[in-house]
């Protein structure tokens, strides 16, 4: 059974469509998001309908929270907070409902899923070296957990201690821990502007990273003609 498993997908519709894409010409038949559906790029609403239109397990990220509330907006850099506030905008109140009734982590057959750690899932700390993933891993049930947040794809394996592997192919063997980070279908920030998720074979037990090229222009036309900030265009080049 192949899973697709992506998220930090930020409203990027045409990253969105391209992932949902590859993974149906992949043969995956199930889905799972890790959250931040919302946030930055010009189609929240668009990207919420067509994650909830596959009917799949959702956890919840920071963005989507952010969005699903009307209390002050704090502990955001400014870019974030102006793309929030037009976020909140152009979401409606039943889509701000969803947002908010999403769990934090979920367990999905013989796997964990979480947007940011599994030591705080609402604290919305950063995973970016061993020693963060090891925090995790002290809260980890399952032999593999998918997150995001750092919009960066890496694996964290626990075996007597923490490795850090960035190939693509990640083959998990009995006895060891597995976090990975499945990286960001619409705002990448690993230096490749691609947009990254993950699709994992329960029956190999393979996990796979895929980059995807999509419709660039198009998305950032569509941040230039709102009242967006371009910078936010312009990011989606470099992929930072
Ligand atoms: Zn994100």
């Amino acid at each position: 059974m192949k899973f697709a498993i992506f998220g930090d997908i930020h409203a990027n519709l045409e990253a969105l469509e391209a992932v949902l894409q590859d993974a149906a010409d992949h043969d995956c038949t199930h889905f799972v998001c890790i959250g931040d559906i919302v946030g930055y790029n010009a189609n929240p609403h668009e990207c919420l309908e067509l994650v909830r239109a596959l009917d799949c397990p959702v956890v919840k990220g920071n963005h989507d929270e952010e969005a699903s509330l009307d209390t002050p907006l704090v502990g955001l850099n400014p870019l974030a907070e102006s793309a929030m506030r037009w976020t909140r905008d152009h979401l409606t109140d039943d889509d701000k409902a969803y947002l908010r009734d999403l769990k934090m982590v979920r367990q999905v057959r013989d796997f964990t899923v979480v947007h940011a750690t599994l030591d705080t899932p609402s604290g919305w700390g950063y995973v970016t070296n061993k020693f963060d993933a090891m925090a995790s891993f002290s809260y980890q049930y399952t032999p593999v957990c998918f997150f995001g947040h750092t919009h960066t794809p890496v694996a964290y394996i626990k075996a007597s201690s923490v490795e850090v592997d960035r190939s693509a192919v990640i083959e998990v063997e009995p006895g060891k821990k597995y976090f990975i980070n499945v990286g960001s279908v619409g705002q990448p920030r690993d230096g490749d502007p691609r947009a990254s998720y993950c699709i994992f074979d329960t029956g190999a037990q393979r996990a796979v990273n895929r980059r995807i090229d999509y419709d660039r222009e198009t998305a950032q036309r569509k941040i230039i003609d709102s009242d967006l900030p371009d910078l936010l265009a312009e990011r989606l080049d470099v992929g930072k």
